[in-house]
């Protein structure tokens, strides 16, 4: 046997089995028309990345940073959106401080003091859990939860309302527990509470209806928790469109 022939033997039994499987003349023959391939391929990758790069940048300047989900771009022709109304936020000089970091409408919070009176002598102990929040506190109740849950604007409008759409912004509602049962709050069992059945009791003498009973129209889930004050004339004129809307059919 000549040399060459030996040494060139030895060298491919030298080679691991898996690494001498590909032919080594298809590998040169193809070689140049693949690189030239690759070469555009990433070459185009680079340029659509460093477009989508600057783009998303200025795009991101023009609107909120980074939201999960997006609202349709108008509201139905009566004014809601996702089912809800729309809301102007109450002027900071109506507002007053009710209980550590919950602030009302200072008509709204006079009607609840009498009446969470009224249910303390009946032996009931109503809870304020949470009344006028800023236009920027829903915006952030709404984007950012459903972002966290992975919810659409659809899915999140069913149980919380987009910012300028939340009847919490007017100051005139409140979300209310049960001292006795605090695991019910903000939770449909609040219903099996003596505070709710108090309160279908006796609510309407203060002025407060449940905005969101079982089966409204307006579309938005079931809330026994949330009430709105309806006491005064500029109170009933905010509510007036979603009064319409708030009766269960079926009553
Ligand atoms: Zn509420």
């Amino acid at each position: 046997m000549p040399r060459g022939a030996s040494a060139r033997r030895q060298l491919r039994d030298d080679i691991p089995v898996a690494r001498r499987s590909a032919p080594a003349r298809s590998r040169s023959r193809g070689g140049g028309a693949r690189l030239f391939l690759a070469s555009i391929v990433v070459f185009s990758g680079a340029v659509l990345a460093v477009w989508f790069v600057v783009g998303t940048g200025s795009r991101r300047a023009e609107q909120r940073p980074s939201p999960a989900i997006e609202l349709p771009s108008r509201p139905s022709a009566d004014g809601r959106l996702l089912g809800h109304f729309p809301y102007l936020q109450a002027d900071r000089s109506e507002l007053i401080s009710f209980s550590p970091g919950i602030e009302l409408h200072v008509d709204a919070a006079d009607a609840l003091d009498a009446m969470r009176q009224a249910a303390a002598a009946d032996g009931v102990d109503l809870r304020l859990l949470s009344g006028f929040r800023s236009t920027d506190l829903q915006d952030s109740i709404f984007f950012d939860v459903a972002s966290e849950r992975n919810q659409t604007a659809e899915e999140r409008a069913r149980v919380s309302a987009p910012p300028g759409y939340s009847e919490h912004s007017t100051g005139y509602a409140v979300d209310l527990g049960d001292g006795d049962a605090p695991e019910t709050n903000l939770s449909v069992s609040f219903e099996d509470t003596r505070s709710f059945r108090w309160l279908q009791d006796h609510a309407a003498r203060y002025h407060f209806v449940l905005s969101f009973p079982d089966g409204n129209r307006q579309g938005v889930s079931y809330e026994p928790w949330h009430w709105r004050f309806e006491g005064t004339a500029d109170a009933l004129r905010l509510f007036e469109s979603a009064r319409r809307f708030t009766r269960n059919p079926l009553q």
